[in-house]
């Protein structure tokens, strides 16, 4: 049995509740919540060795300086990256494909084709129309099915010698949908172009192993897998991270300035310009410990048991729609014949449950089902069966209301 009651006194927030009910989290999508162990290590740093670091002598910043690489190592190995500098500190997601991104501007040259899926967050589409706008490059898109997953035999169509990137997520974050990304890279890699995954989503779910998937590039956010806001990670191959120009330029992430040339730090400093998010870093450390220590594969059985109870629930009521029926993550996005969903969104607050409604920053997926959003119910290992029925009964209610 999974020790659901256990795991639930680890997080002080899921005690309280809203608007007189207790809490039913079920936005974890948009953010996980955080362990008391996390939230102890922020307090500690703060409270005890918080100093500036890879620059003073003075034993705070080289306290500070030892966990902060510890924390990367913990991420090195999370991932199984090969080497602890091909794990390069962010602010999050967007931020990792934005580096990369505007890096290969650099790099392209004009009718050099690029490809993005149907599926992917707004985060991981504007930065590559701006790369093409800027580079001449034509922005190719995998077009998505009704079920919600890729055509991914559009996908061969569409490479050829001229595709130098390929972008995709590994768990789309509207639909929860669960990508070959295996395939995806290794049929870019018989055209000789790389592969950036966004692993936002499929993190808090899945145990990425970089060598094994053979990606190029695979970033991801603290703030979904029981971390900070604020910190993630891009990891990247040696080499490629070598052929990139940095993203900023500042302090740490030079060797020698002068001001007729600055020469470079070499990895993983010379994308990490400026004072970074330390205490977020060592945080994210200690999250990935706390969830290694309950298990990803345990993690995703629990999390699956409770997509298949939420489908088959909610799946009673007359007129509700589930868009995304292919192998997903424990998420279910839904309308109601008739009913907007933001009205259904606004009932459930009321009655203490917390979902997503909108476009989810995935206007094209909407646009795909002519729809102007989903209700989205995204489950976590921390989340409960009888929770479900509460959201079940408050879906319920709301349909009674607003038909
Ligand atoms: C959340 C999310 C992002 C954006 O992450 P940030 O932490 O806001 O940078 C990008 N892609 C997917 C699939 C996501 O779920």
């Amino acid at each position: 049995m999974f020790p659901v009651d256990k795991i639930r006194a680890d997080f002080p927030i899921l005690q309280r509740s809203v608007n007189g009910k207790p809490l039913v989290y079920f936005d974890n999508a948009a953010t996980s919540q955080t362990p008391q162990i996390v939230i102890d290590a922020i307090v500690d740093y703060y409270s005890n060795y918080n100093a500036n670091i890879h620059r003073g002598v003075h034993t705070l910043s080289q306290e500070a300086t030892d966990k902060y690489e510890e924390a990367r190592i913990k991420i090195q190995k999370h991932f199984n990256a090969k080497k602890s500098h091909e794990i390069i500190f962010t602010s999050g997601t967007t931020h990792g494909i934005n580096m990369i991104a505007s890096g290969f501007s650099a790099l392209l040259n004009k009718g050099d084709e690029v490809i993005v899926s149907a599926l992917e967050h707004h985060s991981n589409i504007v930065p590559w129309q701006m790369l093409c706008e800027k580079t001449g490059a034509v922005l190719k898109v995998i077009p998505m099915d009704e079920d919600g997953s890729l055509r991914i035999d559009i996908y061969h169509e569409l490479l050829n010698s001229k595709t130098k990137i390929v972008f995709c997520n590994h768990v789309s974050n509207a639909l929860g949908t669960i990508n070959p990304i295996e395939e995806i890279i290794h049929a870019a890699h018989k055209f000789g172009a790389v592969v950036l995954v966004d692993g936002a989503q499929a993190t808090p779910h899945i145990k990425p192993d970089v060598q094994e998937l053979d990606v190029d590039f695979y970033v991801a956010s603290a703030h979904k897998i029981c971390g900070p806001t604020g910190v993630g990670l891009l990891y990247g191959k040696q080499k490629l991270l070598e052929q990139l120009p940095p993203y900023q330029g500042g302090g740490e992430m030079i060797d020698t300035v002068t001001f007729e040339k600055t020469t470079y730090a070499g990895l993983p400093h010379k994308f990490e310009a400026g004072t970074p998010n330390i205490c977020g870093g060592i945080a994210f450390g200690v999250a990935l410990d706390y969830m290694n220590a309950i298990g990803f594969d345990t993690i995703a059985d629990y999390e699956n048991e409770l997509l298949q109870y939420g489908t088959q629930e909610l799946s009673k009521i007359d007129g509700l729609k589930i868009y995304g029926t292919v192998s997903k993550t424990a998420v279910i996005s839904f309308n109601i014949e008739g009913i907007h969903p933001y009205d259904i969104g606004a009932i459930l607050d009321k009655l203490g449950v917390a979902v997503r409604t909108g476009h989810h920053c995935a206007q094209p997926i909407m646009d795909f089902y002519n729809i102007p959003g989903t209700v989205r119910a995204s489950f976590s290992f921390y989340n409960t069966k009888e929770e479900i029925d509460v959201l079940v009964n408050a879906v319920t209610k709301a349909k009674m209301m607003l038909s």
